[in-house]
């Protein structure tokens, strides 16, 4: 592996002590392409997050939080119903779905207020597509007293009605950006003029593997607990690696989370997942930003994106908010392009049928996202031997997507007449 850059001495890491270069790339992707106001922000940030990772108090508040507040290990879980259905290779799930809040993204937030908090900064600004990092940040900063805003696209803000209110409820002003098409884009372009504007007291605290170095990296590292998790548990359950490893990809954390361990284990196949939405086609109703776009630089980063040819950023689409980001993080387009993992597209109606065959095979009520995930294991599981192991992340459980789905099977939640048996 071409792999270059700094090492951690905690023993949370220290197996697979790789990184960026010294300027974030990896590869051609990656770096930092931000104006000269935000840069000694950047670099001050750097200069703490080094001096986190190798400082074992750091780790020892992470792991404990981690275990007593985020509920951590997160199993990994035999799914025995839908092996049987499928009919070939062995799945198991690695349960991220379990933690507080209810998805993986809990993870980076505690790690980033951490930062935070050791930076004496007293002022979080995040911004959220979906909701879901929106309410991840709400809740540490209620934890810990931190004044919270959230830029939010006017037109999530409408769509995601839910997860505004849980984010309030928390204590969050949670401010709908008009700019643009008021979605997750330009919610983050409104987070990072913030941040240059109040530099003395604020830290933005990013939601997924993309942004400027070090954000990428670093959020990276603390996903990683899923991939280092996975690591141990597997090898008590079957004494041995997993064939397989599956993710969906919006930003790509939960994803770049659990391969970052696996990358050197040359006998490990990587497959990253992308929301396919109606199909992967020149009209863009879809969220493929490997699979359907071509490197550009947005949000201080160098990667794959849904471009037009004058290099406009698209907005893509998917029946999944969390995954509805026209970029993908830079270490995701690097590992495409040394074809270290591979990188497929699932549409809409793979998701939902996969949705559907997750709750009656395993009695586990999945988010949409990780559903990608799952469609992609129903399409190879069949076809592998039955000592085959996959293993995919559950990243995210589906209470949130209860009213997409039942939009979608026709189902009428405010008629309760005759469906209601008592
Ligand atoms: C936010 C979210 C995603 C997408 O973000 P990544 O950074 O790609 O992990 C996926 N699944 C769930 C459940 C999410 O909340």
């Amino acid at each position: 592996m071409r792999r270059a850059g700094g090492t951690m001495a905690n023993d949370l890491f220290n197996s697979f002590m790789n990184g960026p270069d010294e300027k974030g790339r990896f590869g051609d992707f990656g770096g930092r392409f931000v104006s000269e106001t935000l840069m000694p922000l950047i670099l001050d940030l750097e200069a703490e997050y080094e001096k986190a990772k190798t400082d074992d108090s750091f780790w020892a508040e992470m792991n404990d939080l981690w275990t007593h507040y985020v509920g951590r290990p997160s199993p990994l879980y035999f799914a025995e119903g839908l092996t049987e259905h499928l009919g070939g290779a062995k799945v198991y799930m690695k349960r991220d779905e379990l933690n507080h809040t209810g998805a993986h993204k809990i993870n980076n937030v505690l790690g980033q207020i951490l930062l935070a908090r050791r930076m004496g900064k007293t002022r979080i600004i995040a911004e959220t597509g979906a909701g879901q990092h929106g309410v991840a940040t709400a809740t540490v900063c209620a934890k810990f007293g931190l004044k919270c805003i959230v830029y939010m696209g006017a037109h999530d803000v409408q769509r995601q009605a839910p997860n505004v209110f849980r984010m309030r409820l928390l204590g969050a002003e949670v401010v709908a950006v008009e700019s643009g098409r008021g979605t997750l884009k330009d919610a983050m372009n409104d987070a990072l003029r913030d941040w240059v504007t109040n530099v003395a007291d604020t830290f933005y605290c990013i939601g997924t593997a993309a942004g400027p170095h070090p954000y990428p990296a670093m959020v990276r590292d603390f996903q990683s607990i899923i991939g280092k998790e996975t690591k141990e548990q597997m090898q008590k359950a079957e004494g041995r690696l997993p064939d397989t490893i599956i993710a969906a990809i919006g930003g790509g954390s939960n994803a770049i989370g659990l391969f970052y361990p696996f990358l050197d284990d040359d006998s490990v196949n990587i497959i990253g997942v992308e929301a396919g939405g109606k199909g992967v086609n020149d009209d863009m109703e879809h969220c493929a930003s490997l699979t359907g776009g071509r490197p550009g630089v947005l949000h201080g980063n160098r990667t794959f994106l849904l471009q037009d040819d004058d290099g406009q950023i698209l907005d893509g689409y998917s029946i999944s908010a969390g995954l509805d980001y026209p970029g993908i993080g830079p270490e995701h387009s690097w590992l495409h392009e040394i074809g270290r993992a591979e990188y497929v597209a699932i549409t809409d109606k793979e998701a939902l049928d996969a949705f559907q065959l997750c709750c009656s095979t395993e009695g586990i009520i999945p988010a949409l996202e990780p559903c990608h995930a799952l469609a992609h294991v129903a399409k190879i599981a069949p076809k592998l031997p039955k000592d085959h192991i996959i293993c995919m992340n559950m990243c995210g459980r589906g209470d949130k997507d209860i009213f997409t789905v039942a939009k979608y099977l026709g189902f009428d939640m405010s008629d309760t007449e005759g469906r209601d048996a008592d």
